[in-house]
């Protein structure tokens, strides 16, 4: 027998977990396909929200209105699953050449929102910091491991443990069809793995790899989020994420023996406290040249959507841009232009 739901969302990663989230706060029916062998950009991410960007250190699109959003929805989140989730963590920056001191001290001064001084004495004795150093505020920590671990949990008998593939979709006038399974609408929410759906895949999406080590760092405070040329970003215990690389053009989905090698060699030059690496992860992003979400309806099969391109900001963009979808559909709301797959409704139809 056929058993009825409002929607069907495939990918239960940032995305996917914030779509059942909202769907469930609505009230409307779902079930979420996931399958959790597949590679997920959210488990290895290290779930920064920092609202500046580049060697240039200005801010991130939309990040005054992404970033309110983003706190008070995973705050609201962390308030229904009763775990620590979200961490304000400034970033410290231990500048790593002359010219990013010079860049951060000419952004201090010129249209300045989130940077401070900060040439704490504390720093000094972690830290190589011939640079001196300085800080970025209202940057927050996303706890992702736990979150995707909540997020399964709200989901219960909604959350279907299985492989998408096509052959199994089967489009009807009202909505879709996916095994004994009929909904009004389905939304991809499933990463990289929209690159070979029939129906999207003429997005321009570009992935972009990305490692990083995770690495024990006894006495290091987890308090603060450590920038120079690498990223250490607490993850748990007195554990570190180290990263990342960006690379769009790569041969192989496998860690590397050189990222390795580059992360250990920055850790040797700047960290002044002993460390043990105790983990290597890599992930594809579901990036793409513009930077600007997927997000919307198909031109020509209206009960297809998708909401992705989440590219490097995924836990800033995701809680917004999963609400103007659903209140697109439910409510007839506009989805923001830039983020819009109307963009490409050429390539589409
Ligand atoms: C190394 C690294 C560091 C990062 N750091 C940050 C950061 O600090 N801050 C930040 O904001 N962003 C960061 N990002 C980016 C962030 O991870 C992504 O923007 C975000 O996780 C994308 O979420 P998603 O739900 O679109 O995709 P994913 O997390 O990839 O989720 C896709 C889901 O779909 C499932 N799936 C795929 N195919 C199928 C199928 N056929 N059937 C069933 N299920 C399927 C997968 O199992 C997965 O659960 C980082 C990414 C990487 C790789």
């Amino acid at each position: 027998m056929q058993e009825k739901v409002k929607y069907i969302i495939v990918g239960q990663g940032l995305v996917g977990t914030w779509m059942s989230y909202y769907l469930q706060n609505k009230g409307l029916s779902y079930k979420i396909i996931n399958h959790s062998q597949r590679p997920s950009a959210t488990s290895v991410a290290s779930g920064v929200m920092n609202p500046v960007t580049g060697r240039r250190m200005v801010q991130t699109w939309m990040i005054e209105t992404v970033l309110p959003f983003a706190v008070d929805a995973y705050t609201s989140f962390q308030e229904k699953v009763g775990v620590p989730i979200i961490k304000k963590a400034a970033v410290a920056l231990i500048h790593p050449s002359l010219q990013m001191k010079e860049s951060f001290d000419y952004r201090l001064s010129h249209d300045n929102v989130y940077l401070q001084k900060n040439d704490s004495a504390l720093w000094k004795s972690f830290f190589n910091t011939p640079f001196g150093t300085g800080e970025i505020d209202s940057c927050y920590w996303i706890d992702l491991i736990q979150f995707l671990a909540s997020g399964r949990e709200l989901l219960n008998e909604n959350y279907i443990e299985d492989e998408f593939e096509i052959k199994d979709l089967k489009l009807v006038d009202d909505g879709i069809e996916w095994k004994n399974i009929s909904a009004e609408k389905i939304i991809f929410c499933d990463g990289v793995h929209s690159m070979q759906n029939p129906y999207f895949k003429a997005l321009p999406f570009a992935p972009n790899k990305g490692e990083a080590l995770i690495v024990a760092i006894e006495d290091l405070p987890a308090e603060n989020i450590y920038k120079n040329n690498i990223a250490i970003v607490p993850w748990k215990d007195n554990l570190f994420w180290v990263g990342s690389s960006f690379e769009w053009n790569y041969d192989s989905t496998n860690p590397s023996i050189a990222f390795k090698e580059k992360m250990i060699a920055s850790l040797d030059s700047i960290l002044k406290l002993p460390y043990q690496v105790v983990d290597h992860l890599v992930g594809i992003r579901p990036a793409n040249t513009e930077r600007r979400p997927f997000v919307g309806l198909h031109p020509t099969h209206p009960q297809l959507a998708i909401c992705n391109g989440m590219g490097t900001k995924g836990c800033s963009l995701a809680p917004y841009f999963v609400l103007q979808l659903l209140n697109h559909i439910e409510l007839g709301t506009e989805i923001k232009k830039e983020a819009s797959i109307e963009r490409f409704y050429h390539l589409l139809q």
